[in-house]
């Protein structure tokens, strides 16, 4: 199948991997924001890669496993050769619990395997690393990665989280080059930019950055985060007011908060998570425009100034403080 349009690829980090610069989060394909029918998750990867998206991200996790067994059906019915797509998995994170032990992370690249009807994986990320150990992920889980790699089961290594002190913890402790790639979300979009300042240090371990949840999973879109999202009310009827601020005058927030996220060459991919065609047309589009047009800096500095007061305002997450 031909893709059409000239999305950007980005290199990431030392991999020699080039990344659709919007790429594809696999995790409403588990019903997590909501129910997705077959026909609808397969109609929407389809999209995706005929736009141009070639990254595509899912977990164990992602509706117990339905996110990988959903993807690997999409994916297959693509009918192209496996290396036109880059696919990143985790493990240690499971609708169980957490297990970051090396026993349970090379069982589970097995079974994600079979669910993804994959040889192998582009990149093995351990999942929320936050709620583990991180002692444990640099002395046991990481070497137990780099046996996978050496297996020919996972070309790359990453670690995912939302606290941005687990990053510089792990690389700080584990030879250079072990682990390739992180995976940060919600902390570079509108309302948390946080990233930004870690990405000198990344450049300088030479890890490739993805960064996650441009729409903040959900604030920053006209229907709202699901019932489960973890920021505050405060936050949430910020962001509520800014989306209705640009509805009211004829804009998509979501637009908006994509090109925000995509400025920053130095991420690589802007992960997503979509659900439907016309959201994959949708977020494909703000990526043309910004290439061509250039963002939309009125609408940006109005809703920046809406969300002033819980600029960077995040939420706990995990077992430790970083
Ligand atoms: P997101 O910010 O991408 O928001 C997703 C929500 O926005 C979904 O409800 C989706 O249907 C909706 N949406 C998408 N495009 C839209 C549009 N154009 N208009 C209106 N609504 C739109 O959050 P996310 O899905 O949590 O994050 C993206 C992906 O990143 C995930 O699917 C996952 O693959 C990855 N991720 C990983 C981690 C981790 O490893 N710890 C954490 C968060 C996200």
């Amino acid at each position: 199948m031909a893709t059409e349009s000239k999305l950007e690829l980005r290199e990431l980090g030392k991999t020699g991997m080039k990344l659709s610069c919007v790429g594809f989060g696999a995790s409403p394909l588990g019903n997590v924001f909501g129910p997705v029918s077959g026909e609808d998750a397969i109609a929407t990867v389809r999209e995706a890669f005929r736009l141009g998206i070639n990254f595509f991200d899912t977990s164990p996790y992602y509706g117990g496993t339905l996110s990988e067994k959903v993807l690997g059906k999409a994916l297959q019915a693509l009918g192209v050769p496996r290396s036109d797509y880059i696919v990143s998995t985790k493990c240690g994170r499971y609708v169980e619990g957490f297990d970051f032990s090396a026993e349970r992370v090379t069982r589970s690249i097995d079974e994600s395997l079979e669910r993804l009807k994959l040889d192998y994986v582009d990149i093995l990320q351990c999942h929320d690393i936050e709620f583990g150990s991180l002692d444990q992920i640099v002395n046991e889980t990481i070497p137990a990665l780099q046996k996978l790699k050496e297996a020919g089961k996972i070309r790359f290594i990453g670690i995912t989280g939302l606290p941005l002190g687990i990053f510089t913890y792990v690389l700080d402790r584990v030879p250079p080059g072990t682990v390739d790639v992180i995976l940060s979300y919600c902390h570079h979009s509108i309302n948390d930019s946080t990233l930004e300042d870690l990405l000198p240090y990344l450049k300088s371990k030479g890890v490739g950055v993805i960064s996650a949840s441009p729409l903040a999973m959900g604030l920053l879109t006209e229907n709202g985060p699901p019932e489960w999202h973890p920021a505050s009310p405060e936050l949430k009827s910020a962001c509520r007011a800014a989306a209705a601020h640009c509805k009211g005058k004829g804009k998509n927030i979501s637009k908006i908060a994509m090109q925000y996220s995509l400025i920053n060459k130095e991420i690589s991919s802007v992960l997503v998570g979509m659900n439907s065609v016309s959201q994959v047309k949708e977020n494909v589009a703000a990526a043309m425009e910004l290439a061509t047009a250039g963002k939309d800096e009125e609408t940006l500095g109005e809703i920046e100034a809406i969300l002033q007061p819980v600029k960077n305002q995040t939420w706990p997450s995990g077992i430790q403080k970083s």
